[in-house]
Order: C-alpha cells, then sequence, then structure tokens
C-alpha cells in the first residue's frame, strides 16, 4: 500500500518543488513589465528581469529533467510474476475509489500468461494511474455508462495489458501529448502520472500509449516483456 501510493507522493512534492521557480518567475516577469512601463523604460533592468525569468525557467526544467533520469535511470527489479494476480490486486486496492465513484468493473484476463518479468510494485503503480484516470474521467458521464475494462492478452514478447474507459475520451490530437510532463486538463492535475507511468514501461522494455475507445472512451494499453519460457520452467517450483 505504502509502495503503491508513492507516485502521487513524488508528483505532489515535485509539483511543489516546480511551482517554486514559476512563482519566482511570474515576479521577475511582471517587474520586468513594469520596467518598461517606465518613461522611458529602463531597458537594462528589464534584461536582467528576463535573464532572472530564463534562469527560473531552467531550474523548473532541472528538476524535471533530474527526476526523470533517475526514474529512468534505476534500473527496475526483475522479478517474475503472474500478471494477472498483480492486477488482482491492484483492482482490490482501487475498489473503494471505483465504486465510491459508481464505476463498475469488467476483467478479461488471458488464461497462461507466460510469467511477466520486471518490478510488480511500479507495473501496479502504472495500472493504478490509469484506472484512477480513467475514473476520474467518467465523473463526467452517466452513471450506467461508467464502465471500466481491463484485459490482459499474449503478446510476441510479452503480454499486453488494456484499460478501456467509456468516459469523455481524449481530443484525437493529444493523444501522444497527455504522456507530456505537465500536461493536464484538470484544475488540480500534476500532468506527472501518464508521463512517469511511460518511464516505468519503457524501462521495462515496453511500450505505453492511447487510442480512442469504440464506441466512445480512452484506450490505455502497454506492453510488459515476460520471462522466457526456459527460464520460467527451470524455476518452476523452486
Ligand atoms: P493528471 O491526472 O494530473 O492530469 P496525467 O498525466 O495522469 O495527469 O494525465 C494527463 C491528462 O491526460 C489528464 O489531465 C487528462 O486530460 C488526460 N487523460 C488521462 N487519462 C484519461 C482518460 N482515461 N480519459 C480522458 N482523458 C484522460
Amino acid at each position: 500500500m505504502n509502495r503503491v501510493s508513492t507516485m502521487g507522493e513524488l508528483a505532489a512534492s515535485l509539483s511543489h518543488e516546480i511551482l517554486h521557480p514559476i512563482a519566482t518567475a511570474r515576479n521577475n516577469a511582471r517587474t520586468g513589465m513594469r520596467l518598461l512601463e517606465l518613461n522611458p523604460p529602463n531597458l537594462g533592468e528589464v534584461r536582467e528581469a528576463i535573464a532572472c525569468v530564463v534562469r527560473d525557467a531552467d531550474r523548473a526544467r532541472d528538476i524535471v529533467v533530474r527526476m526523470r533520469d533517475h526514474v529512468r535511470k534505476a534500473p527496475p527489479r526483475k522479478e517474475r510474476f503472474d500478471l494477472n494476480t498483480a492486477i488482482n490486486e491492484v483492482l482490490v486496492l482501487a475498489q473503494s475509489v471505483t465504486q465510491r465513484n459508481g464505476v463498475s468493473i469488467q476483467t478479461r484476463l488471458a488464461d497462461g500468461l507466460l510469467p511477466a518479468l520486471g518490478d510488480r510494485i511500479q507495473l501496479q503503480q502504472v495500472l493504478l494511474n490509469l484506472i484512477l484516470n480513467a475514473t476520474e474521467a467518467m465523473g463526467s458521464v452517466e452513471e450506467e455508462g461508467r464502465q471500466l475494462v481491463i484485459s490482459t492478452e499474449q503478446h510476441q514478447a510479452g503480454a499486453l495489458v488494456a484499460v478501456r474507459d467509456f468516459g469523455p475520451g481524449i481530443d484525437p490530437a493529444h493523444l501522444d501529448r497527455v504522456f507530456d510532463a505537465f500536461y493536464t486538463t484538470k484544475s488540480s492535475g500534476t500532468g506527472m502520472g501518464l508521463s512517469i507511468c511511460r518511464s516505468i514501461i519503457n524501462a521495462h522494455g515496453g511500450k505505453l500509449w492511447a487510442e480512442a475507445n469504440e464506441p466512445r472512451g480512452a484506450l490505455f494499453q502497454f506492453t510488459v516483456p515476460g520471462a522466457k519460457r526456459e527460464i520460467a520452467s527451470t524455476n518452476a517450483g523452486g
């Protein structure tokens, strides 16, 4: 439970750290505007104020880059685990939130998936984040329509996990932008969730992407590399 909540905590502390240089940039920009209004404007001081804005923007960018490098570089643990079991654990965690929001969950988990290889907790964080996003998105549709379908299927090199919702969906022009750090359409969103999710999946050698769901809503899918069959049988029972 603790580790599953860390993505939200990370995003919260990060947005706090980044809000600071943004606030300073805003102050410096306002100072520059005021200096321009002087008659005659003091261009030397305006230049100085703008240089401060650039410095603040660089600071905010550095924080993000450092965080992303950290997520990327920390090699994910490589344990073998049963993906469907891991998914069911997440569903138990998410249940209180989905129930409170009138969302019903359907699962279509494939039998006989090869064991997944990776950091189970990190992958659970990704799934939890997708479920919470979908739940939030469906807050705007009628309660009967609030359905979430979670499925797994065997894919060439591993497993494919799909999370589909029947909410308002994503503007087709923004299907990839939603993964950008700070891209958010929510008044209190951080825009970090999907960016972190993608970093986690990439670090596992998988892919995470978004599509339109039919007839409506959003479909998020990611691949998780599987443990090789030989390794699976060598360690079986041990
Ligand atoms: P946040 O949730 O803080 O906004 P995310 O990175 O998790 O940050 O999501 C970025 C944006 O992507 C959201 O603000 C929303 O506009 C869009 N989005 C994510 N999931 C969905 C979804 N299931 N349906 C519609 N839009 C979504």
